[in-house]
């Protein structure tokens, strides 16, 4: 028997230190590891001990002969990692927590979501190390709550590990505080002896084409915190009147979306999807949901755990044309020869599955479109379509460029999921083409290619908006070691106020910090008025309605 990961894997990695054999990959020392979809165990060195399940914190492993069968296309998913992937099979190297100088050290850490929630859990991890974590929102963990996807609840365990961060006694919440405006980044520097900005990625790339700001053509990001209640949409408004929606862009992003569209409103009534997200979507029109990518099937920004989880929404096909199944002579040769990496070939084998099988007569679909990319957004006064080229391989460029051939997609609504951007905060140095904070492992780095002392970054600002929730583990780890490191090395400038001052400071203000307690008073509010209706939660989705939950 094997234990196998499935679609939830959040590639944390808590299951590869707890291995006794070494068997799940790629570790984080592997340079995989940070491309990686997910993490793969090896049934040929899987001693069955199911140590890995009890470290999951999202509950995706599962033993062979207990896998539920929609999972089953899993076992050969891990495996086919196997192939072309050469590992090392010894013992996983030991963790160890340096030592450091005696005296307190305050960190300020900006944002609540798995980045900040990952480098605190390591700097908490040091008695003498207090951080005070502050968010703009009255609710922490960032995009698990207001990102991953209603319907994906198993990937929300994940906040368990969190709380037990918030847990420890040198962390204390400042929730409700926007950094910037109620205390400004040189308030906070002169009170603590670093600042960590995990503030993510919070809006959207633009497309670049005609018609993009009309009526009926929004951004995912707008979508997806909308469905997930947050508060700065909880008044927005979509248009499902038309029968057909148009997402450009196909990562994992626009299979959320997508499903959301789709799925049976009653099923979505058992998740914590935000109530207006459902009372609308409960008299939308929307039967069918095109997806383009405007790259082939091999370059699908989705993960495959994603794109074979489709097949699993009821009432809905997933169609694919065969002819958009163009691969580019290289690829096809690779794929025909069997010597493709096993992601990509994952990928390919899974589209055309889907395309053999065909629709099933199902009165909903989505339709996935490769090779395909949109030139304009059509419509007077609001959306009535998409213009669309079709693309091509060139063999000689190396690239996918466009071809004479165009087409329209008659549509009322079309959502550009096309990636989030970073956005500059006030007092560090910004890298506008890429959306990030300039870093050396973390650490801030100015306009002379000097680091900023006391100055760090995590997450999303740090490297670009990719990675699944894992991948913050390890970014905010390295983020955390550089200030770890410093403190050692005595760097750190030492602050000229004192954090004491800080709740005083924002009273002055008229702004009252959520702590822990009031943020367990939100989170069981929540839960309570969820349990009355069958679902995990009832997210409250303004501002006034949280603090009047936390008893503020
Ligand atoms: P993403 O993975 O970067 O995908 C962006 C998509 O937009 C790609 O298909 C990209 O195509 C396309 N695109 C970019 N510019 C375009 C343009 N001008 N015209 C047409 N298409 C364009 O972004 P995302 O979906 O927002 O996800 C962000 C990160 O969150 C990803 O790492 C994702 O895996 C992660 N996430 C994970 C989960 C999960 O694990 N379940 C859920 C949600 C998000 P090209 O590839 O050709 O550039």
């Amino acid at each position: 028997m094997t234990f196998v990961i499935t679609r939830p894997c959040c590639n944390d990695a808590s299951c590869v230190s707890v291995c006794p054999v070494n068997c799940i990959h790629p570790t984080p020392e592997e340079p995989e590891f940070r491309t990686a979809e997910m993490l793969y165990i090896d049934p040929e060195t899987c001693i069955d001990c199911g140590a890995c399940v009890d470290a999951c914190p999202v509950g995706a492993i599962f033993p062979d002969d207990e896998l539920a069968e929609e999972d089953e296309p899993y076992l050969r998913l891990n495996a086919d990692y196997y192939l072309d992937h050469e590992v090392d099979a010894g013992e996983p190297k030991p963790v160890r927590t340096p030592k450091l100088p005696e005296g307190e050290v305050h960190v300020a850490v900006v944002g609540a979501g798995p980045a900040a929630f990952y480098a605190t859990e390591e700097l908490v991890r040091h008695p003498s190390v207090h951080v005070d974590m502050f968010d703009r929102l009255p609710t922490p963990y960032g995009l698990v709550r207001a990102g991953v996807a209603p319907d994906h609840s198993a990937t929300k365990s994940v906040e368990r590990t969190f709380s037990s961060t918030a847990r420890k006694k040198n962390f204390q919440y400042c929730l409700g505080v926007t950094v910037g405006e109620d205390i400004t980044h040189d308030e906070l520097t002169e009170r603590y002896h670093a600042v960590v900005y995990a503030s993510g990625a919070s809006t959207d790339k633009r497309l670049g084409v005609d018609g993009e700001s009309l009526p009926g053509s929004v951004a995912a990001t707008d979508f997806v915190a909308w469905y997930n209640g947050h508060p700065d949409h909880a008044d927005d408004a979509f248009d499902f009147s038309s029968a057909r929606a148009v997402i450009v862009g196909n990562g994992n992003v626009a299979l959320d979306v997508a499903r959301i569209l789709l799925t049976d409103p009653d099923d979505l009534a058992s998740t914590d999807i935000a109530e207006h997200a459902l009372d609308a979507l409960r008299s939308s029109a929307v039967r069918e949901v095109v997806i383009l990518g405007r790259r082939s099937i091999a370059d699908g920004a989705y993960t495959n755990s994603e794109f074979l989880s489709m097949r699993l929404v009821d009432g809905v096909d997933v169609v694919i044309d065969a002819d958009d199944l163009e691969l580019g002579d290289e690829l096809a040769r690779q794929v025909s020869e069997g010597s493709v990496d096993s992601t990509i070939g994952s990928k390919v084998r899974l589209a055309r599955e889907y395309a053999d099988h065909g629709a099933q007569g199902a009165d909903k679909r989505f339709v996935f479109r490769y090779l395909t990319a949109p030139t304009r957004i059509l419509g007077e006064d609001r959306v009535t379509g998409v213009r669309v080229v079709r693309n091509t391989f060139d063999a000689d460029a190396g690239r996918i460029v466009p071809t004479e051939e165009t087409s329209d997609i008659a549509t009322g609504l079309v959502i550009r999921s096309i990636g989030y951007r970073g956005v500059a905060v006030d007092g560090l140095p910004f890298d506008d083409a890429a959306g990030v904070v300039p870093n050396d492992a973390g650490r801030v780095v100015g306009d002379d290619g000097v680091h900023v002392p006391g100055h760090y970054v995590a997450g999303w600002l740090k490297r670009g908006a990719s990675g699944g929730i894992g991948t913050n583990r390890f970014c905010g780890q390295e983020t955390a070691s550089s200030l770890i490191a410093d403190i050692i090395a005595g760097s750190l400038p030492a602050p000229t106020g004192s954090r004491d001052d800080v709740a005083g400071l924002l009273a002055s203000r008229g702004v009252e910090p959520i702590d822990s307690t009031g943020w367990a008073a939100i989170d069981k509010a929540e839960r309570d008025a969820g349990r009355a209706s069958g679902r995990p939660r009832r997210k409250i989705v303004t501002v006034d309605g949280l603090r009047a939950a936390a008893g503020g």
